[in-house]
């Protein structure tokens, strides 16, 4: 077992508070308490023996004390919370052998405290990490679906999961191209780009596409990139400030009945809403989940704003659920939905369940029953009005929904649609470049994370053609450089803005989400804790 290294301290009777204090090579390892006395005599007694708290190598769950004792004593282990309740562990006393205590992280909060004491006849000694300074030991240990957005060493990993150096590179020149294309009001829109009223791009050679007016939707898919990439409103990272003055548009722009609408909203002013309203209201309201769903994994207390928010902005999608049970342009109730703005509100659920947010099961359900009744039976695939119409991008949100509303990452049905979305890829893109014409976005977006989550072969032979296509596509010079032409399926509506980002989107999924697979397997087959509870199952 590998300690990281620390110093058990022995004493009598009265702690007193030292200054926090972290030592090198071991950030977050911080000593809260100790008492001056303890130290010469746990050197007497104990001198070799150590208390770590650290991450479960086996369990991404969980984070564990591990107690190396080197004398005979009585050993308790305690998670203090401010309240002061107490949970108690008591080690035997055996001595020579690693005591290890794993603690489930969802019973972690960050004012929690966990204190190790140690005891032997009159001594007594005592270490204590509060949960939210520990971070090294935490930063491993949510389970679900934002697991890895935790992990600050990220670089180390991403080749294990099909990235390459290059994809990296083309991610960092996207971010900072949407950065520097970010109007002054937190916002993205076609007004940022060309001849726009808000225009950011270099006089001489300024950035072509500027797309339609839907500055909550590309709004949101910046704000999903960036986040992607660990830039949070609260971390401090380079694009931080970016992001929340995103965030700050957004919920500043949300409208009485919880809808994160655009401009063009705005301009009608009334309650018929236009054509695109629903895709623009699902990926704002999957970007606040995003954000609230990683400062929930983090353990951070609640941003009050953003929380709210996203209650309000659930309750619009709610609201505009369709008697089949998803989503299409229209309010109308009875009128049939479609699988692909469905896809967004869907993602968006699944993020706000991430985040904490307790949702209607029988609302999911009807999610559930919508999906269900667009799988075609055939080869995996999903429809997009009917069983009858589909496309390659609609069966990779089928298959989403499949992985984050069934939890079923890699069932036959998800296996039969990675294959074949893996031939398809072969056949499409051979030469790893594609045509101006076959570029597609909105496919690469939704198909990537739905084949990353699948796995396996399939997974590498998707990733091997689609990953550096879209690499090579990446615009390089002048005032275009780090972001992709809005070129090919739906790019002259969407615009320079949403191809970039969506590119960047589908380049982050290395270390987007956890591998719901491969936590499946880790947890035996068990289901995450924020798997969505089951009322009925029926279907493929
Ligand atoms: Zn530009």
């Amino acid at each position: 077992m590998a300690l990281l290294g620390a110093a058990c301290l022995l004493g009598f009777g009265v702690w007193r508070l030292w200054p926090a204090a972290t030592r090198e090579g071991e950030p977050g390892n911080t000593l809260l308490a100790r008492s001056d006395a303890s130290v010469e005599r746990f050197a007497e007694l104990d001198p070799r023996a150590s208390v770590v708290l650290e991450r479960d190598p086996e369990r991404p769950d969980r984070v564990q004390v591990v107690y190396a004792p080197i004398t005979r004593g009585e050993v308790t282990f305690r998670v203090a919370r401010q309240t002061g309740e107490w949970s108690d562990r008591v080690a035997d006393d055996e001595v020579g052998a690693d005591h290890v205590f794993p603690w489930p992280t969802a019973d972690l909060k960050p004012d929690d405290v966990i204190r190790v004491t140690f005891r032997r006849g009159d001594s007594l000694g005592t270490q204590e990490w509060r949960v939210a300074e520990a971070r090294h030991a935490i930063a491993a240990a949510p389970q679900g679906l934002y697991a890895r957005r935790t992990l600050g060493d990220r670089k180390a990993w991403i080749g294990q999961y099909g990235g390459s150096e290059a994809s990296e590179t083309a991610v960092a020149d996207a971010l900072e191209w949407l950065a520097r294309h970010q109007a002054d009001d937190g916002s993205w829109s076609d007004r940022c780009l060309g001849a726009g009223s808000e225009a950011k791009c270099e006089k001489n050679a300024p950035c072509s596409g500027p797309g339609g007016p839907y500055e909550m939707a590309l709004s949101g898919l910046a704000l999903l990139a960036f986040q992607a990439g660990g830039h949070y409103d609260f971390n401090g990272n380079r694009y931080s400030e970016n992001v929340r003055r995103a965030l700050d548009w957004m919920v500043a722009r949300q409208r009485s009945d919880g809808g994160l609408l655009g401009s063009k909203q705005d301009r009608t002013r009334r309650r018929q809403f236009y054509p695109q309203f629903m895709y623009e209201h699902g990926i704002a309201t999957f970007a606040l989940a995003d954000a609230c769903a990683v400062s929930h994994a983090l353990g951070r207390p609640k941003n009050e704003r953003h929380t709210e928010a996203l209650g309000k902005a659930l309750k619009f999608i709610e609201e505009m659920q369709h008697d089949d049970g998803g989503w299409r342009y229209t309010e109308r109730r009875e009128q049939p939905s479609d699988t692909s703005v469905s896809g967004w509100p869907m993602l968006a659920l699944k993020s706000a369940r991430e985040a904490g947010v307790s949702l209607d099961a029988r609302q999911i359900e009807k999610v559930r029953a919508f999906f269900e009744a667009r799988a075609t039976g055939e080869r995996g695939r999903t429809g997009y009005l009917n069983r009858g119409v589909h496309t390659e991008a609609t069966t990779g949100v089928g298959m989403l929904a499949r992985q984050f509303l069934f939890e079923e990452p890699d069932s036959p049905y998800v296996r039969e649609a990675a294959d074949f979305l893996a031939q398809y890829a072969e056949q499409t893109w051979p030469d790893r470049r594609s045509d101006a014409g076959r570029s597609d976005y909105y496919l690469w977006y939704n198909c990537t994370l739905a084949m990353f989550q699948a796995g396996g072969e399939a997974w590498k032979r998707w990733n091997d053609v689609v990953r550096d296509t879209i690499v090579g596509l990446q615009r390089h010079e002048g005032c275009q450089r780090g972001s992709w032409d809005p070129d090919g399926r739906w790019g002259p509506q969407g615009g320079r803005i949403y191809s970039t980002a969506l590119a960047a989107l589908t380049l982050e999924v290395y270390y987007r989400y956890a591998s719901l697979s491969e936590a499946a397997k880790q947890a035996g087959g068990a289901k995450s804790d924020t798997a969505f509870p089951l009322i009925r199952r029926k279907g493929p």
